[in-house]
């Protein structure tokens, strides 16, 4: 039997519109058996969550995902990670230090966006976001403001690299990401490898420590899952694969969860348990 988990998701404690135990109550509905949340910087999530789970019996996992920055692909690199322990020593701060640098960076981006004579205030910003920042707060403030009516126009009017409002990514670079979920006893996967750049670029992180790639994503097309697929054959890879689901208003808010095969999901719930 065909299995729909969920290894990529968001709430409110980053930028995703759902609350943990909201998105526990939309798993269940959407036949998820087992729903991994994956805030970006954070792991504060993890309380509602879990208690969310116990009351709707829902298997759930606590993960991350970790945007990164640097010179070439590194700054589209998202590693995601699972099965750490969020008590490991200096990992809860280093978290923390991330959130404070994209904190920074989204006051930058707000300058931009006010140089263009845009009445943005960072407070616009902060009041929408309940723990880490990240340009989506920044768009959902350009909508309220009625600048923008999605953010998926903010962020190419002018949130992406090119547009007037971009600021480069403040986070740590693939290598450190890898790393410090590494140390917490955890599995760093490669998020949405369509982004991240070319076979090479795969390679270096592989070299880092790299332990697994999203094979099924919703963006993918079945080819996308074959190429992936193979690399991660040939790389001794895990696959992983998740929806990248941000809740409504996000433009990323389809269905929770993925259909895996029996075949690919066995290795991963073996891994993840
Ligand atoms: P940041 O972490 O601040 O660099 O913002 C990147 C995040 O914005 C990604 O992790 C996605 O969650 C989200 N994102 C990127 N592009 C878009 C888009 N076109 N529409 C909506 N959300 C996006
Ligand atoms: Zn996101
Ligand atoms: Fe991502
Ligand atoms: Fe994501």
């Amino acid at each position: 039997m065909p299995k729909r988990v969920e290894l990529h998701c968001h709430s409110i404690f980053s930028d995703g519109t759902l609350t943990p135990a909201e998105l526990v109550s939309r798993a269940v509905k959407n036949g998820v058996e087992l729903l991994t949340l994956t805030d970006h910087d954070s792991i504060s999530g993890g309380t509602d969550l879990f208690a969310a789970a116990k009351a709707e019996s829902l298997a759930v996992r606590l993960g991350i995902e970790i945007n990164c920055a640097g010179e070439g692909a590194a700054d589209r690199v998202h590693i995601l990670g699972y099965g750490f322990n969020p008590a490991a020593p200096g990992f809860a701060e280093r978290l923390t230090e991330f959130r404070e640098r994209r904190t920074v960076r989204s006051k930058r981006i707000v300058e931009n966006l006010r140089a263009l004579g845009i009445a943005i205030e960072f407070e616009h910003v902060r009041s929408g976001a309940h723990e880490t920042l990240g340009r989506p707060h920044v768009a959902d403030a350009l909508k309220r403001l009625g600048v923008v009516k999605s953010r998926k126009e903010a962020f190419e009017r002018f949130l992406i690299k090119g547009k007037p409002g971009y600021v480069e990514s403040m986070g740590p670079s693939p290598a450190e990401a890898i790393a410090l979920i590494r140390d917490a006893g955890g599995i760093a996967c490669l998020a949405h490898p369509q982004t991240a750049g070319k076979e090479n670029e795969l390679d270096e992180l592989h070299r880092a420590g790299l332990q697994g790639i999203e094979v099924l994503y919703s963006g993918h097309t079945p080819s996308q899952v074959r190429v992936y697929g193979d690399w991660a054959k040939a790389k001794g890879l895990l696959a992983v694969g998740g929806s990248d689901f941000h809740g409504p208003n996000t433009g990323r808010e389809e269905r929770l969860g993925i259909e895996y095969s029996d075949d690919a999901a066995g290795p991963v719930l073996e891994r993840l348990q």
